[in-house]
């Protein structure tokens, strides 16, 4: 991808992101790791910054950026914090969602203030259960009245310490399956309503995953987003977008593995030679410089495809499959290459290292990736 592909709302996003993570996300992520909790001043100065309306039309306020330049938006704020950048991958797909199939009352009330990052979005599909078999989901939403009743639980879910609207996905009628789950508005301070703790985890504390609890939620009938029957493909709507999403910012974390790794090793020595010309280490950054070259054009070549067909699934798994795998692997070569200050926070190597493998469960797990790659193959060679 070059820049000319991009039109000037798309190069003044990913310059808006680029400003974003060198002045206010590097100021804050080391400290926000150490503290285990990032503050939800986050959301507001994104929205200062343009980066909490990406993918609403212009003419709702939002900049409507296309695949390829969301891809490098997210690269470039991923080359600090991953995980902050996925807490707003998230709430501008929740952003999108209410532009795209909100009613009109939907839209003027909640629009606007998501924009802002007043209001902050989580997509609560997955559940304690499990989340790689989505459509097996067990959250009730019972009719009642003009309304429903949720009971359930959600568990890793993005923003939950800061989320104030929740996109639930519930089964109105198990007999259905997949056909039966729909989609909810939900604001999280509706009663029945518990947050649950943000878990406790390897490192990536900026995404704020934890869970919630629904105990005899009731929604009128205006909560419903997407009807039964509808409601799962929704879900899946956005995945090829997503799952690419992820690769570009795989991309962004290899970026920083090698700019983090490579000065030191020009600027140490052992055996009276800087270490860049131990070939054993040459080799590795060789490989890493690879794998960063891979990633990249598997991730803008999905990008590419789902902006001129709509979807691609095979082409995302690819990219989601391989960039994660890689960037875990890369970081870890970097890390081991920076010798035991790698293990350092100051470094962020190890933060780094801590998202490469969050990646691999996000949008669906490496294996589910190769669930998709399979069925196309089984599809190629059937034809
Ligand atoms: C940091 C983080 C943030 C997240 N944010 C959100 C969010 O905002 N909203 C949300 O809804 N979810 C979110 N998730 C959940 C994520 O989508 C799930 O973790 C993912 O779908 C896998 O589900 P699971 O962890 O329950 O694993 P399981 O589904 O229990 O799977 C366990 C293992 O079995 C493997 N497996 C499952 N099926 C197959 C198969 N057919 N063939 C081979 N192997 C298989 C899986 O790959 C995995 O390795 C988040 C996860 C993380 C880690």
């Amino acid at each position: 991808m070059t820049k000319p592909d991009l039109n000037k709302t798309e190069q003044a996003a990913i310059a808006a992101a680029q400003d974003f993570a060198s002045g206010y996300l590097q100021r804050n992520s080391q400290t926000w790791e150490q503290e285990r909790h990032m503050p939800r001043e986050m959301f507001h100065e994104a929205a200062k910054a343009g980066l909490c309306g990406l993918l609403v039309r212009p003419e709702h306020g939002g900049m409507g950026i296309g695949t390829s330049a969301l891809l490098k938006v997210m690269e470039e704020l991923s080359y600090v914090d991953m995980a902050a950048a996925f807490s707003l991958v998230v709430h501008n797909n929740h952003v999108r969602f209410i532009d795209k199939e909100g009613t009109p009352e939907q839209v003027t009330h909640y629009l606007p203030k998501m924009l802002a990052g007043e209001i902050v979005g989580a997509f609560l599909l997955t559940e304690p259960q499990g989340g790689s078999d989505a459509a097996a989901i067990t959250t009730s939403a019972l009719p009642e009245g003009r309304g429903y009743v949720l009971n359930g639980e959600k568990a890793w879910i993005t923003n939950t310490p800061h989320a104030d609207l929740l996109n639930v996905f519930a089964q109105t009628n198990p007999d259905a399956g997949s056909k039966g789950i729909a989609s909810f508005q939900v604001p999280a301070d509706t009663p029945g309503i518990t947050r649950l703790p943000a878990y406790d985890m390897l490192g990536g504390y900026a995404i704020g995953a934890g869970g919630f609890r629904l105990e005899n939620v009731r929604v009128g009938e205006d909560a419903l987003l997407v009807p039964a029957g509808q409601g799962f493909r929704a879900a899946m709507a956005g995945i090829d977008i997503a799952r690419a999403c992820v690769a570009a910012m795989c991309v962004g974390l290899l970026r920083a593995g090698l700019d983090t790794a490579m000065p030191r090793l020009m600027s140490r020595s052992a055996f009276g030679r800087p270490l860049a010309e131990q070939q054993g280490l040459q080799w590795q950054m060789a490989d890493v410089s690879t794998s960063l070259r891979a990633c990249s054009l598997l991730a803008y070549d999905a990008a590419r495809l789902i902006e001129r067909d709509g979807a691609a699934p095979e082409a995302a798994a690819h990219a989601k499959k391989f960039a994660t795998e890689a960037a875990f692997a890369g970081l870890q070569a970097c890390m081991q290459a920076v010798g035991a200050d790698g293990l350092k926070q100051e470094f962020p190597l190890a933060r780094h290292l801590a998202a490469a493998k969050m990646a691999q469960y996000l949008d669906g797990t490496t294996e589910i990736q190769n669930v998709v790659i399979s069925r196309a193959l089984q599809k190629a060679y059937a034809d």
